[in-house]
Protein backbone atom coordinates (compact mmCIF):
# COMPACT_ATOMS: atom_id res chain seq x y z
CA UNK A 1 0.00 0.00 0.00
CA UNK A 2 1.10 3.16 -0.39
CA UNK A 3 2.88 5.62 2.05
CA UNK A 4 3.73 2.51 3.86
CA UNK A 5 7.69 2.23 5.24
CA UNK A 6 8.74 -0.67 7.19
CA UNK A 7 7.52 1.19 10.67
CA UNK A 8 4.41 0.97 9.79
CA UNK A 9 3.91 -2.55 8.10
CA UNK A 10 5.37 -3.96 10.92
CA UNK A 11 2.66 -1.59 13.42
CA UNK A 12 0.13 -3.26 11.50
CA UNK A 13 1.15 -6.89 11.35
CA UNK A 14 2.04 -6.64 15.32
CA UNK A 15 -1.55 -4.91 16.23
CA UNK A 16 -3.77 -6.84 13.44
CA UNK A 17 -2.69 -9.98 15.26
CA UNK A 18 -3.58 -8.43 18.67
CA UNK A 19 -7.18 -7.62 16.93
CA UNK A 20 -7.52 -11.11 15.50
CA UNK A 21 -6.66 -12.73 19.10
CA UNK A 22 -8.24 -10.16 21.43
CA UNK A 23 -10.67 -8.03 20.00
CA UNK A 24 -12.85 -10.13 17.02
CA UNK A 25 -13.64 -13.06 19.07
CA UNK A 26 -15.33 -10.58 21.36
CA UNK A 27 -16.76 -7.97 19.19
CA UNK A 28 -20.19 -9.32 18.95
CA UNK A 29 -20.27 -10.09 22.58
CA UNK A 30 -19.22 -6.28 23.24
CA UNK A 31 -22.28 -5.14 21.00
CA UNK A 32 -24.40 -6.91 22.63
CA UNK A 33 -23.69 -6.31 26.26
CA UNK A 34 -22.70 -2.43 24.99
CA UNK A 35 -19.92 -2.30 27.66
CA UNK A 36 -16.70 -0.54 26.72
CA UNK A 37 -13.89 -3.29 27.74
CA UNK A 38 -11.86 -1.49 29.66
CA UNK A 39 -10.03 -4.77 30.16
CA UNK A 40 -9.06 -4.76 26.77
CA UNK A 41 -8.34 -1.37 26.44
CA UNK A 42 -6.00 -1.86 29.51
CA UNK A 43 -4.21 -4.43 26.85
CA UNK A 44 -3.98 -1.58 24.37
CA UNK A 45 -2.00 0.94 26.89
CA UNK A 46 0.27 -1.55 28.46
CA UNK A 47 0.96 -2.74 24.70
CA UNK A 48 1.83 1.02 24.25
CA UNK A 49 -0.57 1.71 21.15
CA UNK A 50 -2.03 5.13 23.48
CA UNK A 51 1.34 6.19 22.49
CA UNK A 52 1.57 6.21 19.45
CA UNK A 53 1.24 10.05 18.30
CA UNK A 54 3.82 11.26 20.74
CA UNK A 55 7.99 11.06 21.18
CA UNK A 56 9.68 9.44 23.40
CA UNK A 57 10.26 12.21 25.57
CA UNK A 58 6.81 12.77 25.75
CA UNK A 59 6.78 9.05 26.84
CA UNK A 60 4.94 7.88 23.44
CA UNK A 61 6.14 5.32 20.84
CA UNK A 62 8.48 7.19 19.20
CA UNK A 63 7.59 6.78 15.87
CA UNK A 64 8.70 8.31 12.49
CA UNK A 65 4.85 8.51 11.20
CA UNK A 66 2.40 9.00 14.07
CA UNK A 67 -0.45 10.13 12.36
CA UNK A 68 0.08 7.32 9.50
CA UNK A 69 0.87 4.55 12.60
CA UNK A 70 -2.57 6.10 14.49
CA UNK A 71 -4.80 5.60 11.45
CA UNK A 72 -3.96 2.09 11.36
CA UNK A 73 -4.74 2.10 14.70
CA UNK A 74 -8.29 2.94 14.14
CA UNK A 75 -8.69 1.11 11.14
CA UNK A 76 -7.13 -2.22 11.96
CA UNK A 77 -9.77 -2.16 15.31
CA UNK A 78 -12.49 -1.10 13.44
CA UNK A 79 -12.19 -4.04 11.29
CA UNK A 80 -13.46 -6.07 14.43
CA UNK A 81 -15.13 -3.14 16.61
CA UNK A 82 -16.09 0.59 15.82
CA UNK A 83 -17.50 0.86 19.39
CA UNK A 84 -14.06 -0.31 20.82
CA UNK A 85 -12.08 1.54 18.48
CA UNK A 86 -13.98 5.06 19.18
CA UNK A 87 -13.20 4.73 22.91
CA UNK A 88 -9.22 4.47 22.14
CA UNK A 89 -9.36 6.65 19.10
CA UNK A 90 -10.89 9.38 21.74
CA UNK A 91 -7.98 8.37 24.18
CA UNK A 92 -5.29 8.46 21.79
CA UNK A 93 -5.86 11.92 19.95
CA UNK A 94 -8.34 14.51 21.15
CA UNK A 95 -8.05 13.88 24.91
CA UNK A 96 -4.44 13.01 25.57
CA UNK A 97 -3.78 15.86 22.23
CA UNK A 98 -5.01 18.91 24.84
CA UNK A 99 -3.05 17.52 27.59
CA UNK A 100 0.01 17.40 25.79
CA UNK A 101 0.06 20.60 23.96
CA UNK A 102 -1.26 22.71 26.88
CA UNK A 103 -0.85 20.72 30.00
CA UNK A 104 1.58 22.08 32.56
CA UNK A 105 3.89 19.68 34.31
CA UNK A 106 1.07 18.80 36.74
CA UNK A 107 -0.99 17.79 34.47
CA UNK A 108 1.20 15.66 32.41
CA UNK A 109 2.19 13.51 35.57
CA UNK A 110 -1.35 13.57 36.77
CA UNK A 111 -2.84 12.99 33.08
CA UNK A 112 -1.57 12.66 30.28
CA UNK A 113 1.32 9.78 31.42
CA UNK A 114 -1.17 7.66 33.17
CA UNK A 115 -3.23 8.31 30.28
CA UNK A 116 -0.49 7.04 27.71
CA UNK A 117 -0.03 3.39 29.66
CA UNK A 118 -3.95 2.87 29.63
CA UNK A 119 -4.43 3.61 33.64
CA UNK A 120 -6.84 6.28 33.12
CA UNK A 121 -9.33 7.00 30.49
CA UNK A 122 -9.83 10.74 29.02
CA UNK A 123 -13.03 12.15 27.39
CA UNK A 124 -13.26 15.37 25.63
CA UNK A 125 -16.85 16.78 25.45
CA UNK A 126 -18.07 20.27 23.53
CA UNK A 127 -21.10 18.57 22.41
CA UNK A 128 -24.51 20.18 24.01
CA UNK A 129 -28.00 19.16 24.28
CA UNK A 130 -28.36 22.52 22.17
CA UNK A 131 -25.41 23.35 20.85
CA UNK A 132 -23.68 20.26 17.94
CA UNK A 133 -22.40 21.76 14.79
CA UNK A 134 -22.83 25.14 16.17
CA UNK A 135 -20.26 24.60 19.06
CA UNK A 136 -19.43 28.32 19.31
CA UNK A 137 -23.14 28.47 20.76
CA UNK A 138 -22.74 26.16 23.84
CA UNK A 139 -23.34 27.34 26.70
CA UNK A 140 -21.14 25.53 29.78
CA UNK A 141 -20.48 28.00 31.36
CA UNK A 142 -16.39 29.09 33.10
CA UNK A 143 -16.72 31.53 35.57
CA UNK A 144 -13.51 33.07 37.43
CA UNK A 145 -12.99 32.37 41.14
CA UNK A 146 -10.19 32.53 43.83
CA UNK A 147 -7.42 30.26 42.27
CA UNK A 148 -9.54 28.71 39.22
CA UNK A 149 -12.78 28.48 37.71
CA UNK A 150 -16.13 27.41 38.50
CA UNK A 151 -17.98 24.69 35.40
CA UNK A 152 -21.68 24.83 35.05
CA UNK A 153 -23.47 22.95 32.11
CA UNK A 154 -24.16 20.14 30.58
CA UNK A 155 -22.90 18.01 27.74
CA UNK A 156 -24.14 15.23 25.81
CA UNK A 157 -22.26 12.70 23.40
CA UNK A 158 -19.57 12.14 25.08
CA UNK A 159 -17.65 9.18 24.11
CA UNK A 160 -16.21 7.31 26.86
CA UNK A 161 -18.10 9.96 29.34
CA UNK A 162 -19.30 7.30 31.88
CA UNK A 163 -16.07 5.37 32.38
CA UNK A 164 -13.39 8.54 31.72
CA UNK A 165 -11.20 9.35 34.98
CA UNK A 166 -10.62 12.97 33.07
CA UNK A 167 -12.43 14.90 30.66
CA UNK A 168 -11.41 18.01 28.65
CA UNK A 169 -14.44 19.86 28.76
CA UNK A 170 -15.19 23.17 25.75
CA UNK A 171 -16.58 25.68 28.08
CA UNK A 172 -17.14 29.61 27.78
CA UNK A 173 -15.64 32.60 29.32
CA UNK A 174 -18.52 34.84 28.31
CA UNK A 175 -20.99 33.66 25.51
CA UNK A 176 -21.02 37.37 24.10
CA UNK A 177 -17.42 36.44 22.65
CA UNK A 178 -18.85 33.39 20.85
CA UNK A 179 -16.01 30.99 19.98
CA UNK A 180 -13.54 33.89 21.20
CA UNK A 181 -14.74 33.17 24.51
CA UNK A 182 -14.19 29.22 24.52
CA UNK A 183 -11.55 27.74 26.49
CA UNK A 184 -10.47 24.25 27.50
CA UNK A 185 -10.74 22.73 31.38
CA UNK A 186 -9.62 19.36 32.58
CA UNK A 187 -11.97 18.20 34.95
CA UNK A 188 -10.92 15.55 37.33
CA UNK A 189 -13.90 12.85 37.53
CA UNK A 190 -13.51 13.09 41.14
CA UNK A 191 -14.18 16.88 41.27
CA UNK A 192 -17.47 17.54 43.60
CA UNK A 193 -20.41 18.69 40.91
CA UNK A 194 -19.53 16.72 38.68
CA UNK A 195 -21.78 13.99 37.82
CA UNK A 196 -22.95 11.46 34.97
CA UNK A 197 -26.62 12.43 33.30
CA UNK A 198 -27.06 9.07 32.27
CA UNK A 199 -25.47 6.44 29.78
CA UNK A 200 -27.24 7.26 25.95
CA UNK A 201 -28.45 3.97 24.42
CA UNK A 202 -27.65 3.92 20.86
CA UNK A 203 -28.26 2.25 17.29
CA UNK A 204 -24.68 2.21 16.41
CA UNK A 205 -21.25 1.64 18.33
CA UNK A 206 -23.36 0.15 20.96
CA UNK A 207 -19.93 -0.67 23.02
CA UNK A 208 -18.90 2.73 22.71
CA UNK A 209 -19.31 4.65 26.01
CA UNK A 210 -21.94 7.36 25.61
CA UNK A 211 -23.10 9.79 28.28
CA UNK A 212 -24.80 12.78 29.23
CA UNK A 213 -22.42 14.43 31.91
CA UNK A 214 -23.68 17.37 34.18
CA UNK A 215 -21.14 20.25 35.62
CA UNK A 216 -22.68 21.90 39.39
CA UNK A 217 -20.07 24.60 40.33
CA UNK A 218 -17.21 21.96 39.70
CA UNK A 219 -14.17 23.82 40.27
CA UNK A 220 -10.77 23.59 38.36
CA UNK A 221 -7.60 24.90 39.28
CA UNK A 222 -6.09 27.71 36.98
CA UNK A 223 -3.68 25.40 35.80
CA UNK A 224 -5.77 23.16 34.52
CA UNK A 225 -7.16 25.37 31.91
CA UNK A 226 -5.04 24.40 29.25
CA UNK A 227 -4.20 27.58 27.23
CA UNK A 228 -0.83 28.43 28.71
CA UNK A 229 -1.57 32.16 28.80
CA UNK A 230 -2.38 32.29 24.64
CA UNK A 231 -5.59 34.06 25.35
CA UNK A 232 -8.87 32.38 23.59
CA UNK A 233 -7.79 28.58 23.50
CA UNK A 234 -10.77 27.91 20.76
CA UNK A 235 -8.06 27.68 18.12
CA UNK A 236 -6.41 24.67 20.48
CA UNK A 237 -9.99 22.60 20.38
CA UNK A 238 -10.03 23.54 16.91
CA UNK A 239 -6.89 21.91 15.98
CA UNK A 240 -7.49 19.04 18.25
CA UNK A 241 -10.73 18.34 15.97
CA UNK A 242 -9.15 18.80 12.81
CA UNK A 243 -6.50 15.79 12.90
CA UNK A 244 -9.28 13.91 14.52
CA UNK A 245 -11.13 13.86 11.11
CA UNK A 246 -8.42 11.78 9.64
CA UNK A 247 -9.30 8.86 12.43
CA UNK A 248 -12.56 8.93 12.37
CA UNK A 249 -12.27 8.03 8.12
CA UNK A 250 -10.14 5.64 9.35
CA UNK A 251 -12.70 4.02 11.48
CA UNK A 252 -14.78 4.18 8.33
CA UNK A 253 -12.74 2.35 6.17
CA UNK A 254 -12.09 0.12 8.89
CA UNK A 255 -15.44 -0.88 8.90
CA UNK A 256 -16.00 -1.10 5.74
CA UNK A 257 -12.97 -3.42 5.22
CA UNK A 258 -14.98 -5.65 7.53
CA UNK A 259 -18.15 -5.94 5.62
CA UNK A 260 -16.00 -6.21 2.12
CA UNK A 261 -14.43 -9.09 3.42
CA UNK A 262 -17.55 -10.93 4.70
CA UNK A 263 -19.32 -9.91 1.47
CA UNK A 264 -16.74 -11.96 -0.42
CA UNK A 265 -16.20 -14.70 1.53
CA UNK A 266 -20.49 -14.87 1.23
CA UNK A 267 -20.85 -14.82 -2.27
CA UNK A 268 -18.36 -17.69 -2.50
CA UNK A 269 -20.21 -19.85 -0.35
CA UNK A 270 -23.75 -19.29 -0.68
CA UNK A 271 -25.63 -21.19 -3.59
CA UNK A 272 -28.69 -20.01 -5.62
CA UNK A 273 -29.87 -21.06 -9.15
CA UNK A 274 -27.21 -24.05 -8.85
CA UNK A 275 -24.17 -21.45 -8.34
CA UNK A 276 -22.44 -19.25 -5.70
CA UNK A 277 -24.26 -16.02 -6.08
CA UNK A 278 -21.11 -14.46 -6.90
CA UNK A 279 -21.31 -16.41 -10.34
CA UNK A 280 -24.30 -13.74 -11.01
CA UNK A 281 -22.75 -10.31 -12.80
CA UNK A 282 -25.72 -8.04 -10.30
CA UNK A 283 -23.78 -9.69 -7.36
CA UNK A 284 -19.75 -9.37 -8.81
CA UNK A 285 -20.44 -5.67 -10.14
CA UNK A 286 -21.82 -4.72 -6.53
CA UNK A 287 -18.71 -6.48 -4.64
CA UNK A 288 -16.34 -4.42 -7.04
CA UNK A 289 -17.83 -1.62 -6.57
CA UNK A 290 -17.43 -1.89 -2.63
CA UNK A 291 -13.71 -2.35 -3.64
CA UNK A 292 -13.73 0.97 -5.66
CA UNK A 293 -15.06 2.84 -2.65
CA UNK A 294 -12.83 1.29 0.01
CA UNK A 295 -9.85 1.72 -2.07
CA UNK A 296 -10.29 5.30 -2.85
CA UNK A 297 -11.76 6.08 0.85
CA UNK A 298 -7.92 4.49 1.81
CA UNK A 299 -5.89 6.24 -0.49
CA UNK A 300 -6.90 9.22 0.48
CA UNK A 301 -6.90 9.09 4.00
CA UNK A 302 -3.60 7.92 4.10
CA UNK A 303 -2.55 10.88 2.16
CA UNK A 304 -4.05 13.22 4.50
CA UNK A 305 -2.25 11.12 6.96
CA UNK A 306 0.64 11.16 5.43
CA UNK A 307 0.82 15.38 4.80
CA UNK A 308 0.28 15.51 8.71
CA UNK A 309 3.19 13.20 9.25
CA UNK A 310 4.60 15.95 6.97
CA UNK A 311 3.46 19.14 9.43
CA UNK A 312 1.63 20.11 6.34
CA UNK A 313 -1.74 22.18 6.98
CA UNK A 314 -4.53 19.39 6.52
CA UNK A 315 -7.63 21.65 7.04
CA UNK A 316 -8.75 20.74 3.88
CA UNK A 317 -7.60 16.89 3.60
CA UNK A 318 -8.72 15.86 6.97
CA UNK A 319 -12.39 17.25 6.45
CA UNK A 320 -12.22 15.44 2.67
CA UNK A 321 -10.82 12.13 4.07
CA UNK A 322 -13.95 12.49 6.33
CA UNK A 323 -16.40 12.94 3.82
CA UNK A 324 -14.92 10.32 1.47
CA UNK A 325 -14.18 7.68 3.78
CA UNK A 326 -17.24 7.56 6.17
CA UNK A 327 -19.77 8.17 2.87
CA UNK A 328 -18.30 5.87 0.47
CA UNK A 329 -17.71 3.19 3.43
CA UNK A 330 -21.56 3.30 4.82
CA UNK A 331 -22.25 2.64 1.06
CA UNK A 332 -19.96 -0.75 1.33
CA UNK A 333 -21.95 -1.94 4.68
CA UNK A 334 -25.55 -0.92 2.57
CA UNK A 335 -23.90 -3.10 -0.40
CA UNK A 336 -22.81 -6.10 1.94
CA UNK A 337 -25.98 -6.19 3.18
CA UNK A 338 -27.56 -6.27 0.26
CA UNK A 339 -24.91 -9.37 -1.07
CA UNK A 340 -26.38 -11.37 2.12
CA UNK A 341 -30.02 -11.10 0.92
CA UNK A 342 -32.11 -12.14 3.92
CA UNK A 343 -29.30 -13.26 5.97
CA UNK A 344 -28.11 -9.81 6.14
CA UNK A 345 -31.01 -8.87 8.41
CA UNK A 346 -30.30 -11.22 10.63
CA UNK A 347 -28.21 -11.13 13.85
CA UNK A 348 -26.16 -14.11 13.83
CA UNK A 349 -24.19 -12.42 10.93
CA UNK A 350 -22.12 -9.87 11.61
CA UNK A 351 -23.31 -7.65 8.36
CA UNK A 352 -25.87 -5.60 10.03
CA UNK A 353 -23.37 -4.45 12.87
CA UNK A 354 -21.04 -3.10 10.17
CA UNK A 355 -24.11 -0.82 8.99
CA UNK A 356 -25.31 0.55 12.20
CA UNK A 357 -21.37 1.00 12.75
CA UNK A 358 -20.82 2.91 9.73
CA UNK A 359 -23.56 5.53 10.52
CA UNK A 360 -21.18 6.91 13.52
CA UNK A 361 -18.12 8.05 11.23
CA UNK A 362 -20.70 9.92 9.24
CA UNK A 363 -21.71 11.65 12.34
CA UNK A 364 -19.01 11.92 15.05
CA UNK A 365 -16.09 14.74 14.68
CA UNK A 366 -19.03 16.77 12.58
CA UNK A 367 -21.61 15.61 10.36
CA UNK A 368 -21.04 15.55 6.29
CA UNK A 369 -22.51 19.25 6.11
CA UNK A 370 -20.12 20.68 8.31
CA UNK A 371 -17.43 18.89 6.92
CA UNK A 372 -18.49 20.56 3.37
CA UNK A 373 -19.32 23.85 5.15
CA UNK A 374 -14.83 23.90 5.96
CA UNK A 375 -14.07 22.71 2.30
CA UNK A 376 -16.21 25.48 1.07
CA UNK A 377 -14.15 27.71 3.14
CA UNK A 378 -10.72 26.11 2.29
CA UNK A 379 -11.30 26.72 -1.44
CA UNK A 380 -12.39 30.49 -1.09
CA UNK A 381 -16.07 30.34 -1.36
C1 LIG B 1 -21.81 8.17 18.98
C2 LIG B 1 -21.39 9.60 19.07
C3 LIG B 1 -20.24 9.94 19.78
C4 LIG B 1 -19.88 11.29 19.92
N1 LIG B 1 -18.79 11.62 20.68
C5 LIG B 1 -18.58 12.92 21.00
C6 LIG B 1 -17.55 13.28 21.95
O1 LIG B 1 -16.81 12.43 22.44
N2 LIG B 1 -17.43 14.57 22.29
C7 LIG B 1 -18.23 15.56 21.76
O2 LIG B 1 -18.07 16.71 22.13
N3 LIG B 1 -19.18 15.25 20.84
C8 LIG B 1 -19.38 13.97 20.44
N4 LIG B 1 -20.36 13.64 19.54
C9 LIG B 1 -21.19 14.70 18.99
C10 LIG B 1 -21.02 14.96 17.50
O3 LIG B 1 -19.82 15.64 17.26
C11 LIG B 1 -22.28 15.73 17.07
O4 LIG B 1 -23.36 14.81 17.11
C12 LIG B 1 -22.14 16.35 15.72
O5 LIG B 1 -21.19 17.38 15.74
C13 LIG B 1 -23.49 16.91 15.19
O6 LIG B 1 -24.14 17.68 16.15
P1 LIG B 1 -25.70 17.40 16.46
O7 LIG B 1 -25.82 15.95 16.71
O8 LIG B 1 -26.12 18.32 17.54
O9 LIG B 1 -26.45 17.71 15.10
P2 LIG B 1 -27.00 19.15 14.63
O10 LIG B 1 -25.91 20.15 14.69
O11 LIG B 1 -28.26 19.45 15.34
O12 LIG B 1 -27.33 18.84 13.10
C14 LIG B 1 -28.60 18.37 12.62
C15 LIG B 1 -28.54 18.37 11.09
O13 LIG B 1 -28.38 19.71 10.61
C16 LIG B 1 -27.23 19.80 9.78
N5 LIG B 1 -26.61 21.11 9.96
C17 LIG B 1 -26.36 21.76 11.13
N6 LIG B 1 -25.79 22.95 10.90
C18 LIG B 1 -25.67 23.06 9.56
C19 LIG B 1 -25.14 24.07 8.69
N7 LIG B 1 -24.62 25.20 9.16
N8 LIG B 1 -25.18 23.83 7.36
C20 LIG B 1 -25.69 22.69 6.87
N9 LIG B 1 -26.20 21.71 7.63
C21 LIG B 1 -26.19 21.89 8.96
C22 LIG B 1 -26.33 18.66 10.23
O14 LIG B 1 -25.40 18.28 9.20
C23 LIG B 1 -27.37 17.58 10.52
O15 LIG B 1 -27.75 16.97 9.32
C24 LIG B 1 -20.69 12.30 19.33
C25 LIG B 1 -21.80 11.94 18.57
C26 LIG B 1 -22.16 10.61 18.43
C27 LIG B 1 -23.39 10.27 17.63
Amino acid sequence: MIYETEETREYRHHLSRWVDERLKPRAEELDNSGEFSIELFREIGELGYLGTMYSEEAGGSGLKKPYTCFTILCEELARASVGFAAGVCMQGSTSTHTLHAWGDEEVKTNFFLPALKGEKIGAFAITEPNAGSDAASLKTKAQKTEGGWLLNGTKVFTTNGTVADFLTVVATTDPALKAKGLELFLVDKTSPGFSVGRKLDKFSVHCSDTAELIFENVFVPDNRRLNNGSGSSFLNAYQALTVDRIFTAALAIGVGRAAYDASLQYIQDRKQFGQPVGKFQAVQFRQVEMLAKLEAARLYTYHAANLADQSKDITREAALAKIIAAENCNEVCHMAMLNYGGWGLMNEFPVQRFLRDSYFPMVGGGTGDIMRMIVARQIGL
